[in-house]
């Protein structure tokens, strides 16, 4: 996926305005690149329709790349179309009951662990009940999961009867005074008729307050398909999606919430307990985009930045010209951004070049010293400084001349980055960040 964004994005390169033609051609490509990640063609479709009219009525911020622009309005579509904001469950009831069901191996065993594990830390009690009683492995896992989190674990290991067991355990955590119960159910391997009665059966038996549909994000389309099912039979609450620790593609998450209009409450990202995490929809459109925070840089930059100047300095960078007056008027907008540490960090490559400052706003001044030291020539061409120049400046600004060489060097290593950054687009820098 990322690649075909890298090539979608490409076509906006160089341009200073979003315009008609190139975001076409590029909402085409996103298009497309949606389609791979397993997002379903109609929903795909619907999306860059959207996008299309968004990019075309916003006006481009000329600081940052209008492909980056671009990556944000999608961004911000993805998030609205998952449901914008996280999830919860519900908990609510005497004991609250969460039924969770999905095809075998899709992850339900585990996640009932985790959920179990989860609310247990936050101080609930709770009781795991095993209806699957079709493959004697099942019990086991669970037990050992149970013993493992240090959750009671409710089985009849006799009892074929998956309705009956259910029935028995409500009456057991009532008994016991638990305030969850969470029923991990049986799965085939591909969706049949007596196992959505059986689940539809359990449903009536002990009428859930949550009902999650469990979904492996490998499996791409069929996903959808599984949901769509199992929701028509179940009419669930909410989605988990497992498996996002492999090279799973988020594009099931967006399908799913598409077809089935239901939000995806959780997503397990491995087979520890401990990897479960709330569905963040922002989130999640940054990992089908992979970018990482450029979305909020430019987020920022937008409020900021003088926009003026930040089209000067844009091309000076394209052209690889950037020089010591441009970076002390770089400073001094970011002075007005706000917190400095964070704003430098989302700069792609500008983190790691001064990573060996302590920044805050006052550790700019012998920066802004030493640059004001420097003569006209040698703020635009900084190879003229020399060991006698470095020696005046340093004096000139009351600082040392190692503090002059220090800058220089990082001076250099940012500009290294800015020429890097010119035939690399910024996504694929991202990237590696997100990792
Ligand atoms: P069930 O048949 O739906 O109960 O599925 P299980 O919970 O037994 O999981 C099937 C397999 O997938 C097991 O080997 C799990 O360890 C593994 N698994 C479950 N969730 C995840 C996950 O989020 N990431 C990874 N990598 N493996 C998982
Ligand atoms: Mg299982």
């Amino acid at each position: 996926l990322q690649d075909k964004l890298n090539t979608a994005f490409r076509t906006l390169k160089g341009k200073d305005r979003i315009s008609d033609i190139n975001v076409a051609a590029t909402t085409k490509e996103v298009r497309r690149a949606l389609v791979d990640a397993d997002v379903n063609f109609k929903v795909a479709k619907d999306i860059t329709d959207r996008i299309k009219d968004k990019a075309i009525d916003r006006k481009i911020l000329i600081s940052v790349e209008p492909g980056q622009m671009f990556v944000k309005i999608v961004q911000e579509e993805l998030t609205e179309l998952m449901g914008g904001k996280a999830e919860s469950i519900n908990i609510k009831g005497d004991p609250a009951v969460v039924l969770i069901a999905g095809l075998q191996g899709s992850g339900k065993t585990t996640f009932s662990g985790k959920l179990a594990s989860m609310l247990k830390k936050q101080g609930r009690s709770v009781l795991l009940t095993a209806c699957d009683v079709y493959r004697p492995a099942a019990i086991e896992q669970l037990k050992v999961l149970g013993e493992q989190i240090g959750v009671e674990v409710y089985a009849e290991p006799d009892n074929k009867n998956a309705v009956d067991i259910a029935t028995n355990a409500m009456a057991y955590a009532r008994k016991m005074g638990k305030k969850i119960v969470i029923v991990d159910t049986a799965g085939r391997l591909a969706v049949d008729e007596v196992m959505m009665q059986e689940v539809a059966d359990i449903k009536a038996a002990v009428k859930p307050t949550e009902i999650l549909f469990v979904v492996d994000s490998m499996t791409g389309q069929d996903a959808v398909n599984t949901a769509k099912t199992f929701n028509e039979r179940l009419n669930f609450d909410g989605v988990v999606l497992t498996k996002l620790d492999g090279d799973a593609r988020g594009g099931a998450a967006l399908s799913i919430r598409q077809v089935v209009e239901k939000p995806i409450k959780f997503i397990s990202t491995g087979e520890k307990m401990e990897a479960l995490d709330a569905f963040y929809p922002d989130r999640m459109a940054s990992r089908i985009l992979g970018m990482g925070d450029v979305v909020s840089l430019v987020e920022r930059a937008q409020q900021a930045f003088d926009e003026d100047e930040a089209k000067r300095i844009n091309a000076k960078m394209r052209q690889n010209k950037f020089d010591f007056d441009d970076f002390l008027g770089q400073l001094q907008q970011i002075k007005k951004m706000g917190n400095v540490k964070d704003l430098i960090g989302m700069i792609p490559g500008m983190g790691s070049a001064m990573k060996d400052l302590d920044i805050d706003n006052d550790s700019f001044k012998p920066i802004e010293a030493i640059i004001q030291s420097m003569t006209k020539a040698e703020r635009e061409t900084p190879e003229l400084i020399d060991g006698s120049r470095k020696k005046r400046i340093a004096n000139g600004s009351g600082t040392s001349i190692q503090q002059v060489n220090n800058l220089i060097k990082q001076f250099d290593e940012m500009r290294r980055m800015m020429k890097k950054m010119n035939t690399m687009q910024a996504p694929a820098a991202m990237k590696k960040a997100l990792r």
